[in-house]
């Protein structure tokens, strides 16, 4: 056998469980112990500064520089009581992942000692050179000035002994870098319009809030075996490979018991997520081998999202305590499931109530209906936008696939909740008068708590689907920054809540009473978004002619769906919103158009480097085999018994030499493609060439690649094949 990969295989199957070091300590003792949370800053900081803080995150207001001098000093001391010796401005720039540069505690202090030092000007603000993060033009070099100032909402942590203060990024001139700016003014514009339209069931309500439940799903493999595969090293997928024998087909791995490395791993992680106050609940097998998922309990959005970023920098380190990579690429392997991050999505007041749970009253249930029907208005206005937050180069290959949501936005209400919108359209004038508890049974509404809106009506082919007090927003990738899809989908019910709150005022102004205007409104809206509503299966045909029927978004390319965010009603609501501006919009296509481009170029290369290195030369090796035994057996045999053989293997010859010289050819034009692709100015055009002439080859390369692994001796096959890197755990 080709001597690394047997030298690989072997260390990854005499693996063993690595031993988790558990702390002494219950989990409610060390859950949270590196975030500086209420707890901490009550121990830390004097009383006034405590209160100030307090008051300034519970609502939202900016910090005095003599309160901020004052926070630092005590952030600075529990930091380094707890191990920290550097701090670090922590973003979310446009790229994947986080951004950090990290500075220590320390300053001359004029007598040739030092001094810990962090001021309230350091923890507020910095000025880190940021010059080659993506900024789609936005500032130029000479301009590398961008700021970073931390969002107060969301605490401070200490990870591997640094103390990481969230923050925003901002270009020199205002305008955001990074994902977190425009999440934060979507859940201000959601808070705001949410709060208005919430008012008219309770004039109590003083907030709305966005709550965010993320489920990673990801693959492990074990090290030794990803370390052979240049592909997986560079890209995060596999970019060739031929399906093993056996794969999902008995699904036998869902929910299956966990191995025991694997779980040793998941042990660990979860307790560095409990030290860093991220609340993992729940972990599973997913559905293909060597597929798992991690669930939290749900959180504020802002918050959640911060801590998805932090677990997935978690999840690489712990995984490689435990001689495991993990993958968080959507489709890391072809013929099996890939992976998603699924957003459960809600919108809850600070009074207590979650508005997409049905209530106990009549008046609850219209509250209920009222906000449903608005998600449902905004997602149908902006199907395409949502589709375009969630794509990119890597999830394009799950996406449409049999096994993931389509790249068709559509709403799944289930049977229940459709019956109710069903009555509501068709309850006449008379009957919506007044919403006494006769009047709400017949609509429908008044049956709501007695039925009770559960899970069990599921849906696992829709993009978006209602399940009972929530929506799961299933399309997001598993390793994007869900930021993405809540900015966009904050924003745009944000927008949708403003016009429905504008709507209602108007007729009560005109001296309707309110609960009928928002009955009125709320049918208007059922009849509205109702080619957003299906329930049907999602993976069918039939779906995506039904669809373009419907007037859906249906485009498949992944730079062409970018254009979404560019149409003038995405424009107009981002504005509207205050969420982007038309210049934060057309940079952000820029970096997306321009990332895109990469990850393929970046792929087609390694996929060169590896036909043209790795595989053709091995095809050729046995080929020579085969020719030489040939002449072997002519040796051996009477003519005609000879023949027989001789014919059988030269068909294997033959057929070795065409995968061989497909490849080759494909190889060359792989090249000139890219070629003409990079000499094309334009971003977009650059990735539609990327998109309609790199891809559709590599595609064909690996056809053939996949063909010559199952001819040629298993012996000299150079990387791990899919069933070592899937099964050995
Ligand atoms: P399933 O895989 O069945 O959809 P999981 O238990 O794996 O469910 O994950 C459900 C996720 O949804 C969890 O993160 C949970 O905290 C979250 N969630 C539950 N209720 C809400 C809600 N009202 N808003 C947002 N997220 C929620
Ligand atoms: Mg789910």
């Amino acid at each position: 056998m080709s001597k690394l990969r047997f030298k690989v295989v072997e260390e990854a199957f005499d693996r063993k469980a690595v031993k988790v070091d558990i702390p002494k300590e219950r989990p409610d003792e060390y859950y949270g112990k590196y975030v500086f949370n209420r707890k901490a800053m009550y121990k830390y900081l004097p009383k006034a500064t405590f209160d100030g803080l307090v008051y300034a995150i519970d609502h939202k207001k900016p910090l005095s520089r003599v309160l901020a001098d004052s926070v630092a000093d005590g952030m600075r001391r529990w930091a380094i009581d707890n191990g920290a010796r550097h701090y670090t401005h922590w973003f979310h720039p446009l790229t994947d992942g986080t951004a950090e540069k990290h500075d220590a505690f320390i300053e001359h202090d004029g007598k040739g000692g030092v001094l810990e030092e962090f001021s309230g000007k350091l923890l507020v603000q910095q000025e880190p050179d940021a010059s080659s993060f993506p900024n789609g033009g936005i500032r130029n070099t000479f301009e590398a000035r961008g700021y970073s100032a931390w969002d107060i909402s969301s605490p401070a942590f200490i990870l591997d002994k640094t103390l990481c203060i969230p923050t925003i990024f901002i270009s020199y001139t205002g305008e955001s870098l990074d994902y977190k700016t425009p999440l934060l003014r979507s859940l201000n514009a959601v808070d705001k319009a949410g709060t208005a339209v919430a008012k008219f069931f309770d004039s109590k309500v003083k907030h709305v809030i966005s709550y965010l439940g993320w489920e990673q799903e990801y693959f492990l493999v074990d090290e030794a075996l990803y370390s052979a595969r240049p592909d997986l090293v560079m890209t995060g997928r596999t970019l060739m490979g031929h399906e093993s024998a056996k794969n999902q087909q008995l699904e036998d791995h869902y929910f299956g018991a966990i191995p025991s490395r694997v779980e040793a791993f998941m042990l660990d992680l979860e307790i560095e997520c409990h030290k860093l106050g991220i609340p993992a609940k729940t972990r599973h097998n997913e559905v293909a081998p060597n597929q798992f998922e991690l669930a939290p309990v749900f959180e504020e959005t802002n918050l959640a999202n911060d801590h998805n970023l932090l677990l997935m920098s978690l999840m690489a380190e712990v995984a490689r305590r435990h001689n495991f990579r993990v993958l968080l690429h959507e489709k890391p392997f072809a013929g099996i499931n890939g992976s998603g991050k699924h957003n459960n999505w809600s919108l809850g007041t600070d009074t207590g109530v979650l508005l997409f749970a049905p209530g106990k009253t009549a008046d609850e249930n219209l509250q209920f209906i009222t906000f449903v029907v608005n998600v449902m208005a905004a997602v149908y206005k902006h199907n395409g936008l949502l589709k375009a937050s969630i794509s990119s180069a890597t999830n394009a290959h799950r996406l449409g696939a049999n096994e993931a949501p389509p790249a068709i936005i559509s709403i799944f209400t289930g049977k229940q909740l459709a019956r109710v919108l069903e009555n509501l359209e068709n309850s006449n004038a008379a009957e919506l008068e007044s919403l006494s508890g006769k009047m709400g049974k017949s609509v429908g509404i008044y049956q709501i708590p007695e039925i009770m809106i559960d899970n069990t009506d599921r849906n696992r082919t829709s993009p978006f689907a209602f399940t009972g007090n929530r929506f799961e927003f299933r399309a997001v990738g598993s390793s994007a920054n869900c930021a993405s899809a809540m900015l966009a989908l904050n924003a745009a019910v944000a927008d949708q809540l403003n016009d429905f709150a504008a709507k209602v005022n108007n007729r009560v102004s005109r001296g309707e009473a309110l609960k009928q205007a928002i009955l009125e409104e709320v049918k208007s809206l059922i009849v509205y978004s109702k080619p957003i509503h299906f329930d049907g299966n999602g993976y069918s045909e039939e779906w995506k002619q039904e669809a373009a029927g419907r007037g859906l978004d249906c485009e498949t390319s992944v730079p062409k769906i970018f254009d979404s965010y560019l149409d003038t009603k995405s424009v107009e609501m981002f504005e509207r919103t205050g969420v982007l501006n038309r210049v934060e919009l057309e940079a952000r296509n820029e970096v997306k158009w321009e990332m895109y481009t990469k990850k393929v170029q970046i792929e087609a290369r390694v996929l060169g480097d590896l036909a043209i290195n790795h595989v053709i030369p091995v095809a050729t090796r046995y080929q020579s085999i085969l020719v030489d035994n040939l002449v072997k057996i002519k040796s051996l045999f009477d003519d005609a018994k000879a023949q027989k053989i001789i014919n059988q293997d030269l068909q294997t010859i033959e057929t070795i030499s065409e995968h061989m010289s497909v490849i080759k050819e494909d190889i060359e034009r792989l090249v000139n493609a890219r070629k003409r692709a990079n000499s094309i100015d334009n971003e977009r055009d650059k990735a539609i060439a990327y998109h309609d002439e790199v891809i559709p080859l590599m595609e064909v390369i690996r056809y053939h690649i996949d063909k010559l692994e199952l001819m040629v001796d298993n012996e000299m096959w150079p990387l791990p094949k899919y069933r070592e890197l899937l099964f050995i755990r």
